[in-house]
């Protein structure tokens, strides 16, 4: 169904948001033979093309839940660091076949859309139906994002800007097979191939002008960027559940992009729901050291990223040189 009027089962779980999360949810439901209602607040599936990272911790998920991504998505080779000012290689780590073989499971780059319609084969989603207060469900599963609703009957808190802006673009561009990260001061730009394009992501904390004297293969794509948005997170929720109600993904803990693992922590959530339905404390448990880790580093990440020229900016440099693959294994496995 993909319209009409919820009629929610008391025992079905009833998800809120068809995004990564709440969609991951009802097909990791529907592996465990549970049933469930989805409501979307959208028309129709989010036709979003920008690009999405997908990381091995989150495809190993996909693939046993057997979602095949495969003929939608790339493997790029590498993430390769490069400095601002002349794009000079400051470190390389292998994806590819190196991330396969060592995680059993690739590190993919492909089109938001394609991976919501991978998700969406065989889930029944109600769209135009935005949840706002609790139905008869014995389970509220919030997968509503950022500017949850059903967080808002946990807490009330609402999103802070981190106090950068992102500038997104998918250009026509021949680019190598890698995912590409300049990092310079006050700002930082990340590049990689989708199918049909290459995704661009520009993030400063002082609008374009940041990338001014960049080096000019950077420049020329910055400057095919749309209008910037400012980047939001939340504060720690004191809990992840409350009478029968539970966050997932961004509703339980946005993060900033700079680690891209938002959409991969959320898939991880999903994934482990089903087990623990009956047990949301040990859900909580089991979820929240692992995605307050990632989220924490990747908050650090944007200090980091946007050094100023110095000491700082070369001992990081240093640390980016020494990097290697199995230094990601706490994220990627
Ligand atoms: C610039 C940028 C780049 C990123 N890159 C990556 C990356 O490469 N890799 C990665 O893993 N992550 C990345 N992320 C993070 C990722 O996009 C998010 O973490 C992820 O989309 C969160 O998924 P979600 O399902 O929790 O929420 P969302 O994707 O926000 O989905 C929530 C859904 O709920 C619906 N909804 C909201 N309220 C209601 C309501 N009241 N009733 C019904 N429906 C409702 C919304 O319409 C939406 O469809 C990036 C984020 C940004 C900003």
């Amino acid at each position: 169904m993909r319209t009409g009027t919820v009629r929610c089962g008391t025992t079905d779980p009833l998800v809120v948001g068809a995004g990564v999360g709440g969609l991951t949810a009802a097909v990791a439901l529907a592996a465990h033979g549970l049933s469930c209602t989805v409501v979307e607040r959208a028309p129709a599936l989010a036709a979003s093309g920008y690009g999405i990272q997908l990381p091995p911790n989150a495809t190993r998920v996909l693939r046993e839940l057997g979602v095949d991504l495969a003929p939608v998505s790339l493997r790029p080779e590498a993430r390769e660091i490069r400095r601002w000012s002349d794009g000079a290689l400051l470190g390389r780590i292998p994806l590819g076949d190196a991330a396969l073989e060592r995680y059993g499971a690739p590190y993919l780059t492909l089109r938001r859309a394609d991976l919501l319609r991978g998700l969406f084969r065989n889930v029944r989603v109600h769209f135009g139906q935005t949840y706002a207060a609790r139905t008869d469900s014995m389970l509220v599963v919030g997968a509503d994002g950022l500017n949850s609703t059903v967080r808002g009957m946990l807490t009330d808190d609402a999103p802070v800007d981190v106090g950068y802006t992102a500038y997104r673009a998918v250009v026509k561009a021949a680019a190598p097979p890698v995912v590409t990260v300049w990092l310079g001061p006050g700002a930082h730009a990340v590049a990689y191939p989708v199918p049909g394009g290459l995704n661009l992501v520009a993030v400063t904390a002082t609008g374009l002008e940041a990338f001014h004297g960049w080096h000019a293969p950077v420049r020329d794509l910055v400057k095919q960027a749309g209008r910037g948005f400012a980047l939001r997170t939340r504060p720690p929720l004191p809990a992840w559940h409350r009478d029968g109600v539970v966050v997932i993904g961004d509703a339980a803990h946005p993060m900033p992009p700079f680690l891209a693992q938002g959409a991969a922590q959320a898939i991880e959530d999903a994934a482990a729901l089903p087990e623990h339905l009956d047990d949301l404390a040990a859900f909580e448990a089991l979820r929240r050291p692992r995605a307050e880790r990632v989220a924490a580093a990747g908050a650090a990440g944007g200090t980091d990223y946007h050094l100023p020229d110095g000491p700082g900016q070369r001992q990081r440099d240093e640390r980016i040189a020494a990097s290697a693959l199995p230094d990601q294994d706490w994220l990627f496995t």
